[in-house]
């Protein structure tokens, strides 16, 4: 039983360990899961953000094209600032391994675009055509359309992670090409206000095409911005509302209106500087949006290791609990259990004098023990009414068999004895009885008193018992009578015997309490025959005629029955 619990508590414990292990793998696969997608959703960032500076470029370039090459103007300031900014950014992204490539291609394309606008802007504003501007724009709009196969890999990269993230990774991208498409309505009124010249009309048309997108990217993007629940993006995309489509519009509305005479009243950099802060919010939003994208995967991130901290945990709390339990099973149930078995079988042999305690026990167990304890004390007084009645039985046997006076057998028992010797051939091949009988007792007692009579009995007893061998049995066959069984191998023979038992009852005197002294003696009948199935009765009858002869004879001698020894 031992052995198939312990089968089982291991089984349990292997199952608690490999349920506990697939727990514990599958939260750590969530975390490793949510870790590449995070680090992916950040490359995406990057790259999206690397775009988006490329767009914010072209503010300060449109700004230095419209104004005179001077080596140190503002605008030429900020241009390089933008230029650090978006290389900043494009170098982040080329450490991110699978866009390497992509971004050195992206990064060629700028710089050629770069050199093209450097060119034109080294020449005097006079000597730039409209045509010119018109080109080196095309192509730095031409170096954002090369940042969507950079876009592309960085999303197919995200979404091959994580393709819960798409809607989220399409709506940044979605945003992100807002921030370029605004940039790009600036851009087509920045050659006629550099020039002062009416908009003409294929320019026009390119301004309501890029607005047309606009609006309808904002359509798609307003529905997973404007109804979020996070307050900042609820906030960016009020902002993006109210200082991009509000104010930003209305100042791109009046240069187009404007547009109508050439009168713009204001120069490029002016516009570019007054127009550029209305693109702010568009960048927020996108910003934004990813961050809270991100915020996001950190909580799915952080929830992924509380459930692998705790599924550890637990797991290994349960481990460490079956195996206490198992401990103690061990402890508290079989340990005890075998004691108590051992403690039966103890008990079933009598062993009763070791102590059953139940020290520390509780419940069943502690029943268990006091109840084998209540059986130990229980065994214990039954023991002892057992040995108190064997002591009691056989007193009343001795009583029985002993007479009461002398302490020798009494004639019952000396009866039954020779019944049992004589039964079925059994015993000694002979047996001898002698028969004595205290001559003059009366005399004795009506001399002495019956006290002194009886000691007189007593101390006969004690000498004839002396005097005789160990086999030899006496009992007090009568009131002054004694018979004497022979039952020896070798047996003397009775006569001799006789002889000397009469001597000593004769000699020397018996003494009584008070001090006086008198001769005892007796007469004695001797028979020896073989021990036959009704030897018994001969044998007394034979003894009983030798004493009676003796008696006749004068007393104190023997006669040995002539028919029999
Ligand atoms: P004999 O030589 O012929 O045997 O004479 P006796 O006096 O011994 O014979 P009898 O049979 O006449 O007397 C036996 C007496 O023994 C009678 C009885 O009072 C006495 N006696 C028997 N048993 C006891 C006893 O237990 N104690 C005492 N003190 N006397 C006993
Ligand atoms: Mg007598
Ligand atoms: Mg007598």
């Amino acid at each position: 039983m031992n052995r198939r619990f312990l089968v089982a508590i291991v089984i349990i414990l292997a199952c608690s360990l490999s349920l506990g292990l697939t727990l514990i793998a599958g939260y750590y696969r969530e975390l490793d899961d949510n870790r590449n997608s995070l680090a992916k959703l950040m490359a995406f960032r990057h790259v999206i953000n690397a775009a988006n500076s490329i767009t914010a470029e072209r503010g300060p370039t449109n700004s230095v094209l419209g104004e005179e090459p001077l080596a140190e103007s503002p605008s030429r300031q900020r241009l390089s600032q933008f230029r650090a900014t978006t290389d900043l950014a494009l170098a982040r992204t080329a450490s991110i391994e699978p866009l390497a490539e992509a971004v050195h291609d992206l990064q060629r394309s700028l710089a050629l675009a770069r050199q093209k606008v450097d060119a034109l802007a080294r020449l005097p504003f006079a000597a730039r055509s409209n045509a010119d501007i018109e080109r080196v724009v095309e192509t730095m709009f031409g170096v954002f359309d090369a940042t969507q196969p950079l876009i592309d890999k960085a999303m197919t990269e995200l979404i091959a992670d994580a393709p819960e993230l798409i809607g989220r990774a399409l709506v940044a991208r979605m945003l992100s090409e807002l921030r370029e498409h605004a940039g790009r309505l600036g851009s087509h009124l920045v050659i006629p206000i550099a020039h002062g010249e009416p908009i003409s009309t294929e320019r026009r048309a390119a301004f309501e095409q890029t607005r047309g997108r606009v609006i309808a990217l904002w359509q798609l993007a307003r529905q997973q911005t404007g109804t979020s629940s996070d307050e900042r993006l609820a906030a960016a995309h009020k902002a993006v509302v109210a200082r991009f489509f509000g104010d930003g519009m209305s100042l791109l509305e009046r240069t187009l209106a404007a547009g109508n005479t050439g009168r713009f009243g204001l120069s490029t950099a002016e516009f570019t500087n007054a127009i550029v802060p209305h693109f702010g919010p568009l960048e927020q939003l996108r910003d934004v949006f990813l961050d809270v994208t991100i915020t996001r995967l950190r909580a799915q991130d952080a929830a992924a290791r509380g459930w692998l901290t705790a599924v550890t945990v637990a797991t290994a709390l349960v481990l460490v609990l079956e195996f206490l339990l198992l401990v103690a099973s061990q402890r508290l149930l079989f340990r005890p259990l075998l004691a108590a078995r051992d403690r039966i079988v103890a008990l079933a042999d009598g062993k009763v004098d070791e102590p059953i305690t139940s020290l520390g026990m509780k419940g069943e167990m502690l029943g268990l023990f006091q109840a084998l304890d209540t059986l130990r004390r229980r065994l214990i007084d039954r023991n002892a009414l057992d040995r108190e009645r064997a002591t009691f039985a056989a007193q009343l046997k001795r009583q029985a068999d002993t007479d009461g006076l002398t302490g020798v057998l009494n004639r019952g028992a000396l009866e039954r004895l020779a019944a049992r010797l004589t039964e079925r051939g059994s015993g000694p091949a002979r047996i001898g009885l002698i028969l004595l009988d205290i001559d003059r007792f009366k005399a004795i007692n009506d001399s002495f008193g019956h006290a002194a009579g009886d000691d007189v009995l007593k101390q006969a007893a004690t000498r004839l018992r002396a005097a005789l061998r160990q086999d030899d049995v006496i009992a007090r066959f009568g009131g002054e009578e004694f018979a004497i069984l022979l039952l020896g191998q070798d047996i003397e023979p009775p006569l001799e015997i006789a002889e000397r038992l009469r001597r000593t009852l004769q000699s020397p005197r018996f003494e009584l309490d008070t001090g006086q002294t008198l001769e005892v003696t007796a007469s004695f009948g001797a028979a020896l025959i073989e021990n036959e199935a009704d030897a018994w009765p001969r044998l007394v009858a034979a003894a009983d005629r030798a004493l009676y002869l003796a008696k006749d004879a004068g007393r104190n001698r023997v006669v040995v029955d002539g028919d029999t020894a």
